[in-house]
């Protein structure tokens, strides 16, 4: 089953570089169309599911405005 995630992005420090964009191995992030943040800028959203939590997003972003969520795999019963 492959690695499920999300992303929060912290719309307010976000200045649309795109590099999030450009790095995400699944292509699941994108500008908003419609929405500005504070400073003018059309903020980096999650646009569709695919995403698995790898982190490379909030690596590349020079303004640590994501974070990352990833979900913890089911640990198997001991005997
Ligand atoms: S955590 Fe990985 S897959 Fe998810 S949005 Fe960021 S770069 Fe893409
Ligand atoms: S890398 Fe960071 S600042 Fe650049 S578009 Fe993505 S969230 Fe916004």
């Amino acid at each position: 089953m492959p690695l499920k995630g999300r992303i929060e992005v912290n719309e307010y420090y976000c200045k649309a570089c795109g590099l999030c964009i450009e790095h995400c191995p699944q292509g699941v992030i994108a500008l908003s169309k419609d929405r500005f943040n504070a400073k003018g800028y059309h903020p980096a959203e999650l646009i569709e599911a695919g995403c698995t939590g790898c982190g490379i997003c909030t690596i590349v972003c020079p303004e640590a405005a994501i974070t990352v969520y990833r979900a913890v795999k089911d640990k198997p019963e001991m005997a």
